[in-house]
Formats: C-alpha cells, sequence, structure tokens
C-alpha cells in the first residue's frame, strides 16, 4: 500500500476516532486543533460522569435522531454502543451500564481514557499541531495560523473536517467554519442550542430566593410529551436534564409562537384524584404548612404563587389546588445563550455530504461529528453519533485514497 498524506482538523473525540483508523491502515496522519490541547470538550463531558453511550435496543437507540434517523442508522449500526464499549475496553477503561440503561466508563471521567487514547494515537505514528486555527483552503492547500500568528500552508491527499458545534467555545468550538465551508455553496442549518436551559421572566423576589434550587422527582410536559426527571430555577430561567430531554421541542415551539408553555407536574407518582383527597384532609391556616404536611418541598408555595397568581391560590379548593400542583404553567421565552448548552443543533445538511461524508462540492474533504446537521438528547447519543460518523467517514477516506 502507498502510504498517503491525511490532514484532520479538530481534535475533539470525532477527530481523534478519525485519526486512529486512518493511522492504524498505515497512512500519514497530522491532526491540528485550535486550542492548546486536544479533546477540551470531551473532557468537560467528563466532569458530571461521562456517559459515552447507551444500553437500550438498537431499535430503540436510534428513534433519538428525531428526523436525522434514516441517513445516521447505517452508520451507527456499522459502529455501535457494543463497539465504542469494546473500544474503551480496548483503551484499558472498563465501562459499566447504569441505573438509567446509560454507558460510563467506571472512573467516570474523561481523563483516563484520553490520556491512554493519546499515547495509542502517538504509537501510531499521528502527529499533533496544537495552537493551529484553521482559516480555509486556498487553491488546494489548508492554511492555519498559529500561536506566533504565522501563516501555515499544508498540502493533503484527504482531509477531514471534525471541528464540532458552537456551544462552548472557549473549548474551541466555536462555529467559525460556517462563513467558511458556506463560501463553498455548503448548504448549512444555522447553529442553535440544543440540550440547553430556556429564559423563564422570574420575578426578582422568586429569582433572588430560589436561583440554584433543585426541583427533584418532577414531570415536564410539552406537545403531550412528558419527562420525568429535574431541573434547576436559575437567576433567568431553568435548565436541567428534565428540560433538555424537551429543549428540541421546546426551542422550535419559541420559533413558531414566540413562546412555549411547560406543565410541571410536582406529583407525578400520584394521580390527581389521590392528591386532591390528600389535600382535602389537611387543615389549610397556615398554607405553607399545609403543603409541607402533603408532602410538598418548601418552595412549593413560592411557585404556586409566582406562576399562578395569590389571589387564584387562596381562593383555590382542593380539587383547583391539586390539578395546579399537577399542571403548573412555566412560560419559556428563549432558550439560554447557546455558550452554555451541551450541544447545538444545525450544522452542514445531508444534502451537501455523500455516504461516506465526502463534501459533494469539496472533492477529497470528509465531515464529521457534531459539526453535521442532527440532533439528539442527552443519554450517550451525541457522543455515539460522533464515533460513528468518524468512523464511517474514515473508511470513506480510505476507499478515496485507494482510489488515487
Ligand atoms: C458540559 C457538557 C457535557 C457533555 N456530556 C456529554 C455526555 O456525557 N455524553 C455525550 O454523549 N455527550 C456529551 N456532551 C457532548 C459532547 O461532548 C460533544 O457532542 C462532542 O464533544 C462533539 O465531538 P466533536 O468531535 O464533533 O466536536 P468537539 O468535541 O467540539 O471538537 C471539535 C474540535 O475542533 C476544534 N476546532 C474548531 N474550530 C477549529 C478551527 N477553525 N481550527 C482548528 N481547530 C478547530 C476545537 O478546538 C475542538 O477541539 C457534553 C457536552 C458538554 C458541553
Amino acid at each position: 500500500m502507498l502510504q498517503k498524506k491525511v490532514i484532520i482538523v479538530g481534535g475533539g473525540p470525532a477527530g481523534l476516532m478519525s485519526a486512529q483508523i486512518i493511522a492504524n491502515a498505515g497512512h500519514q496522519v497530522k491532526i491540528y486543533d485550535a486550542m492548546p490541547n486536544f479533546g477540551r470538550k470531551f473532557l468537560l463531558a467528563g466532569r458530571g460522569g461521562l456517559n459515552l453511550t447507551h444500553s437500550q435496543s438498537f431499535e430503540k437507540f436510534v428513534k433519538n435522531y428525531f428526523e436525522d434517523q434514516d441517513w445516521l442508522e447505517p452508520c451507527i449500526k456499522e459502529f455501535d454502543a457494543n463497539d465504542l464499549q469494546k473500544w474503551c475496553h480496548e483503551l484499558g477503561q472498563e465501562t459499566f451500564v447504569g441505573s438509567s440503561g446509560r454507558v460510563f466508563p467506571k472512573s467516570m471521567k474523561t481523563s483516563p481514557l484520553l490520556r491512554n487514547w493519546l499515547r495509542k494515537l502517538d504509537n501510531l505514528g499521528v502527529k499533533f499541531f496544537p495552537n493551529h486555527q484553521w482559516l480555509g483552503f486556498e487553491n488546494q492547500d489548508l492554511i492555519f495560523k498559529n500561536r506566533e500568528n504565522n501563516l501555515i500552508h499544508e498540502k493533503s491527499d484527504a482531509t477531514l473536517l471534525a471541528l464540532g458545534g458552537a456551544s462552548w467555545p472557549q473549548l474551541g468550538s466555536n462555529g467559525k467554519w460556517v462563513d467558511i465551508l458556506s463560501t463553498y455553496d455548503i448548504k448549512i442549518a444555522k447553529l442553535e442550542p440544543a440540550n440547553c436551559g430556556f429564559v423563564v421572566n422570574w420575578s426578582d423576589y422568586f429569582k433572588q430566593k430560589f436561583a440554584g434550587t433543585p426541583l427533584k422527582s418532577i414531570a415536564i410536559t410539552h406537545n403531550n410529551i412528558t419527562h420525568k426527571g429535574e431541573f434547576v430555577v436559575t437567576k433567568n430561567g431553568i435548565e436541567g436534564n428534565a428540560v433538555y430531554a424537551l429543549s428540541s421541542y421546546l426551542r422550535e415551539t419559541i420559533k413558531e409562537e414566540g413562546k412555549a408553555i411547560l406543565y410541571l407536574d410536582l406529583r407525578p407518582e400520584m394521580s390527581l384524584e389521590n392528591l386532591e383527597k390528600k389535600l382535602a384532609i389537611q387543615n389549610k391556616k397556615s398554607f405553607s404548612n399545609y403543603l409541607q404536611k402533603a408532602g410538598f418541598a418548601n418552595y412549593t408555595n413560592s411557585l404556586l404563587r409566582e406562576l399562578i397568581g395569590l389571589d387564584k391560590i387562596n381562593n383555590a379548593n382542593s380539587h383547583e389546588l391539586a390539578n395546579y400542583l399537577k399542571n403548573l404553567p412555566i412560560t419559556l421565552i428563549a432558550t439560554s445563550d447557546i455558550n452554555r448548552s451541551i450541544s447545538s443543533a444545525g450544522g452542514i445538511k445531508k444534502e451537501s455530504f455523500d455516504d461516506n461524508f465526502m463534501l459533494k462540492n469539496l472533492a477529497g474533504v470528509f465531515v464529521v461529528g457534531e459539526m453535521l446537521d442532527w440532533e439528539a438528547p442527552t443519554g450517550g447519543y451525541l457522543l455515539q453519533a460522533c464515533f460513528s460518523t468518524a468512523v464511517r467517514a474514515s473508511k470513506g477516506v480510505l476507499k478515496f485514497l485507494e482510489k488515487m
């Protein structure tokens, strides 16, 4: 086999996986990243427990990619949740399945995995170029700017871009590639917050007193889709797992209607009738006490007043009160800033790349990971799609090089 030169731009999980496959096939791989070190967002992902993938059946798994399931399914089948766990084990990191079915490395962190992975890539001969920001193409060359502001021209036989989305730009993925690739008439859906918090117009009193309060064991519903879990009240709104799970629907409703209503159930495990009975037998003299005796957290009184209004709450009978406690409407007026969202939606549209993830308008340039236009909730679906698209595209690179 004739060794060829492949340039990878972007050293997150998608770029590093591509480097592994292409270097393993015997080619010369150079990987560039704008940041001083590689896998920064991957490291952050491990801070709250690195959720690599999910153990549910393949059929259920792929439903999490909404309408992008069609084109993502074949590549996730090619490198699925079992393959991802095997890869992790080969890097010396055992995995386990949590009670929710989510898969984590036993250490829960990214750092031991990333350390072993970078060592393996080094042994495969991959050359790392941190502090190199990709500025675009000039004729066939890739142009980088290094820390000293020097321009560097690179030639390659194939190029793979793994530049990420636009959340947490301080970690390197800032979405600036959109301007570069748009000039080649590549179709790109706007990068928007996904798995994000939302803005709520809390009163000054409520935000001062309750910002940072977690609401646990709740359920939230929007457009008949319900998620159980928890979220946190923030100064500007709400964020947390239950909210992230509904974020794509909420974002779209806000786009269409200017706001979205989320219905909060503070007692999801109890029916309306049973709650009404429980409330009816309590003495209502002190309202706060009354709610606490019925088992509600101490923020409940203020939350009811904030969302329903003092008069209505004061005059509510047990039936009305039970109804409020199980259907508290929260009005969301905007998504929180993309800078703090877990991921971004939008990116390069499927119509702009072929089944091997090569750009139709730029022969020899492949694209992978979060910079593609797909979206998924948290649960390991994000990293799985980044890895699986990287595997398919890298095989595409190898086929492309064979034909040269
Ligand atoms: C707080 C947090 C927690 C998360 N937890 C999980 C989790 O538990 N499970 C899960 O599945 N997902 C999780 N994610 C999402 C996951 O981390 C991302 O989906 C994943 O990192 C995307 O991988 P990627 O390789 O496509 O892009 P990235 O990891 O974003 O990497 C892109 C790389 O490209 C580089 N780059 C960008 N532009 C340029 C340029 N012009 N020149 C050179 N380099 C450039 C960047 O510096 C970066 O290193 C989490 C995300 C966050 C923010």
